[in-house]
């Protein structure tokens, strides 16, 4: 416990952050601390260029050099071991000069790394970043860059006050966002494409408030008709802009608009066993109980010949994927030896609709009302005309 401890405090040293006190001053939202990899046993990393690394605990130099062909890095019971090398800490900040690429398992990152080792003797890699940066690395997995220009701006705007939000709410954990879809899709300085790094300079700085206040920015592929309310994402997101109930006739064109999926009544009996739901027995129905406002499945239940389980549209896309049951919005049809769903949209159906903004930009609608459809009750404001007083949260802090 002492060891990490004096690791968290290291980190934050460095970071430019007071660990003294209880509550630590709001972290500067122009940087962001990006997971890339977390619980490996292994990284492979490589430098091209100029660089330092430094104990993160004692912020000294244990090694400079100006390249670093790809070498396997791994936690050990006395410290980190590079290569054949072992060195005696518990967690290395890598600092690149200027002009010099880290690269982790085969991505280009722009900034510095910290690479951690977990008590599991695991590694935990943050990167951290300015901001805009991480941006470029975001947009390009998030959007495809052939996607209409004010379309583009609407999805960094609310990528950017996404990053904010977490950043804020984060601040007492080691990183703010991880680099998966859980939170956004981070591919580094090796995603970056021409046309989203465009629309990211073109608004940089913009941020989306409401009444003068940040909230999540939650965005999705498609909703299929209507967007959802905050709720569905947990009590804390039952925020005015994130009301739902949107009616969206633009995203049609989506390759994820309708689709249909058809599951045996072996699938979920054998999903079901898989998870920590258990067996049922046989099955013999699967039912929908209620639905939320904007159709979703809240509740549905899988009956089988020994018991019933109940289970949320949520937790029903866990059991068989995200991808395969693409949203909760969806019917269920009785068919020969099984079930099939018959769905709209991909995601969770909260905040803006991706496609949908897409199909208002190719009409002429402009990022910044593309962004008032979506999450009403909202304005864009600047970064940089928030400093030197703390962004205050809707809803009070998560
Ligand atoms: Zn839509």
């Amino acid at each position: 416990m002492i060891a990490r401890a004096a690791a968290v405090t290291g980190i934050l040293a460095l970071a430019g952050l007071t660990a003294g006190g209880s509550v630590a001053a709001q972290p500067n939202p122009t940087w962001i601390r990006v997971a890339v990899v977390q619980g490996d046993l292994e990284v492979f990393l490589q430098i091209h260029g100029q660089f330092t690394m430094r104990s993160l605990q004692t912020g000294q130099p244990v090694q400079e050099g100006r390249r670093l062909e790809r070498t396997p890095v791994r936690a050990a019971a006395n410290g980190l071991t590079l290569g054949k090398e072992l060195l005696p800490v518990s967690g290395l900040r890598i600092e690149p000069t200027r002009d010099a690429t880290i690269t982790v398992n085969g991505s280009r990152l722009r900034g510095t790394l910290d690479i951690v080792r977990q008590a599991d003797e695991s590694l935990l890699v943050i990167n951290h970043l300015a901001l805009e940066d991480y941006l470029r690395g975001v947009l390009s997995k998030e959007a495809p860059d052939y996607w209409p220009e004010e379309a583009l701006k609407a999805i960094a705007i609310a990528a950017r006050t996404y990053a904010v939000y977490q950043r804020l709410t984060k601040s007492q954990k080691l990183f703010d966002v991880s680099a998966t879809v859980m939170s956004q899709d981070y591919g580094g300085k090796t995603a970056e494409k021409h046309a989203t790094s465009l629309a990211v300079e073109a608004t940089a700085g913009w941020i989306l408030t409401s009444h003068g206040k940040l909230f999540p920015t939650f965005y999705h592929s498609t909703c299929g008709g209507m967007t959802e309310n905050g709720r569905a994402m947990g009590p804390t997101y039952d925020l005015p802009p994130l009301r739902g109930g949107i009616a969206c006739r633009f995203c049609t064109a989506s390759p994820f608009y309708a689709w249909r999926r058809r599951l045996t009544r072996e699938d979920l009996a054998w999903a079901l066993r898989k998870s920590a739901h258990g067996t049922v027995g046989a099955v013999q129905d699967l039912r929908v109980l209620t639905r939320t406002e904007s159709g979703r499945v809240a509740q549905a239940a899988i009956v089988g010949s020994q018991r019933t389980v109940r289970l949320s549209g949520y937790d029903l896309r866990a059991l068989f994927g995200f991808d395969r049951i693409r949203s909760p919005r969806f019917t269920v049809v009785p068919v020969e030896g099984g079930f099939v769903l018959d769905g709209h949209g991909w995601g969770h159906g909260v905040g803006m609709c991706q496609w949908g903004a897409a199909e208002l930009a190719r009409e002429g609608v402009l990022a910044p009302e593309i962004l008032t459809f979506y999450y009403p009750e909202t304005e864009l404001v600047q970064l940089r005309d928030l400093e030197g007083r703390p962004i205050e949260l809707l809803g009070g802090t998560s």
